[in-house]
C-alpha cells in the first residue's frame, strides 16, 4: 500500500485541500489564435490521507472508453472516499478527441511519447506537462484504451507481473484477462511504471463507441480499486475467473475475401477450432482460420472484408488445464446474472456464422 504523501497535491498552481473537490484545466499548448489549450481535471480530496489514484482516459483521441467511465464514476454522486484522493482525466490527448483521430496533430501517438521532453515537439511537450504536472502526484494508474480501428478487444487488464505493486493493482481491478508486459517503450504505462507509479491498462471495446457494458467493467475494475486500497467500505468482486497470459497471437487472412465470423471475443477455444471462414464475393470458400492452440479470444477485426496478411483474431494461449478449470466455471455459473460474460453483447451485430446452402 501507498504511504501517504507529504506534499499537497497542486496541479497547475491550484492546491486541492483535504475535504475538497476541484476541477482543474492544465495548460498544454495553445491554439493558433494563441487562446490557451487545456486538459481537464477533477479532483475528489477526502478528509483523510491515504493513495491518490488516478484514472486516465483517451490518450488515444478516438478511444472514447475512458470518457464514459469517468462520466459514469462522476454523475450523481461521486464516489465518497474514506480516504485518500482521487484523480480523474477523462480526455488526455484533447486534440485527437476534437479531430476523431489516435494521434496528435503533429501526427505523433502520444502513448509513445512519454515521459516527455519539456522542449520537445508538440506531442512530447504535452506529455512532459501531464507526466510532471500530474502523474507524478499520484500513486497508482489505471489508463483505459479501446482496440485500435475496425477492431474489437474483449476487456483485459495489461500489466506489469513481474512488479509487485503492479501484479496487485491488476489482480484487484478484477478482469478476468491479465496479459502480463511492460508496455511499448514511451508508452504511458511503462514510464509511469519506471517512475514509481504502479499502473495497468483496461483494452476493452472498441474506437468512437461508449459500450454500457464496456463501462460496466471499467467501473466495477475501478470499485474493486479503490476497496482494495480502502478509500471507500467493501470488498473487492471477485470475477468468475481470473488467469495471467503470457503469449498471444494474431491469426491473419490467408486470402482477399469476406470473413465470416465464427467465435465472438471472449470465447473460449480449443486448438484446431474454426475461427472463421474466408469466402469469395460469389461464396466460394476460400478457407477456414482455425486457432494455432486452445485459449481465450482477446479481440478480432469488425471488418469483413480482408486481405492476406489482415489480422483477423487475436488469440490469447491458456495451458490445457487452465482452459479445462475455466470452462468448467464458466459451465457452471451461466445464467448467473452476477457473473455475465459480455461476448455475445460485444459482437452481437458483426458475427456471421456459416450462410445456408442454396438460395
Ligand atoms: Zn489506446
Amino acid at each position: 500500500m501507498a504511504t501517504p504523501r507529504r506534499k499537497r497535491l497542486r496541479i497547475a498552481g491550484r492546491v486541492v485541500g483535504r475535504g475538497e473537490s476541484a476541477d482543474i484545466h492544465l495548460k498544454f499548448s495553445e491554439s493558433y489564435l494563441g487562446t490557451p489549450v487545456t486538459i481537464p481535471i477533477h479532483v475528489i480530496n477526502s478528509n483523510r490521507p491515504g493513495p491518490r489514484v488516478l484514472i486516465t482516459g483517451t490518450i488515444h483521441g478516438d478511444e472514447l472508453i475512458g470518457l464514459g467511465i469517468v462520466r459514469q464514476l462522476l454523475y450523481g454522486t461521486p464516489p465518497k472516499l474514506k480516504c485518500g484522493t482521487l484523480v480523474c482525466v477523462p480526455v488526455v490527448n484533447v486534440y485527437g478527441l476534437e479531430n476523431h483521430s489516435r494521434y496528435l496533430p503533429d501526427r505523433r501517438d502520444l502513448n509513445r511519447c512519454f515521459p516527455g521532453i519539456r522542449d520537445g515537439s508538440p506531442s512530447s511537450r504535452l506529455a512532459h506537462d501531464f507526466f510532471n504536472e500530474v502523474v507524478l502526484q499520484c500513486d497508482y494508474g489505471i489508463d483505459f484504451h479501446t482496440a485500435a480501428v475496425r477492431m474489437l478487444n474483449y476487456p483485459n487488464v495489461r500489466a506489469d507481473m513481474n512488479s509487485e505493486a503492479v501484479r496487485g493493482l491488476a489482480r484487484a481491478f478484477g478482469s478476468e484477462l491479465i496479459v502480463h508486459g511492460r508496455g511499448p517503450v514511451g508508452s504511458f504505462r511503462r514510464a509511469a511504471c519506471e517512475a514509481g507509479v504502479p499502473t495497468i491498462i483496461l483494452e476493452a471495446g472498441e474506437v468512437w463507441k461508449l459500450t454500457p457494458d464496456v463501462i460496466g467493467v471499467g467501473m466495477r475494475g475501478i470499485m474493486n480499486v479503490l476497496k482494495w486500497l480502502k478509500m471507500i467500505d467493501g470488498t473487492p468482486e471477485r470475477p468468475l475467473f481470473q488467469t495471467t497470459i503470457k503469449k498471444t497471437s494474431w491469426i491473419r487472412a490467408d486470402h482477399g475475401g469476406i470473413m465470416g465470423f465464427q467465435v465472438p471475443p471472449g470465447d473460449l477455444v480449443e486448438q484446431g477450432q474454426e475461427l472463421a471462414t474466408n469466402y469469395s464475393v460469389f461464396g466460394a470458400e476460400h478457407n477456414v482460420l482455425t486457432s494455432p492452440f486452445g485459449g481465450v479470444v482477446l479481440g478480432m477485426t469488425t471488418m469483413p472484408a480482408v486481405k492476406p496478411g489482415e489480422p483477423i483474431y487475436h488469440v490469447a494461449e491458456l495451458s490445457r488445464s487452465t482452459l479445462r478449470r475455466v470452462q468448467k466455471r464458466i459451465e457452471e455459473h451461466r445464467g448467473k446474472p452476477r457473473f455475465e460474460r459480455i461476448s455475445d453483447v460485444m459482437a452481437s451485430d458483426i458475427m456471421d456464422l456459416k450462410p445456408e446452402g442454396g438460395g
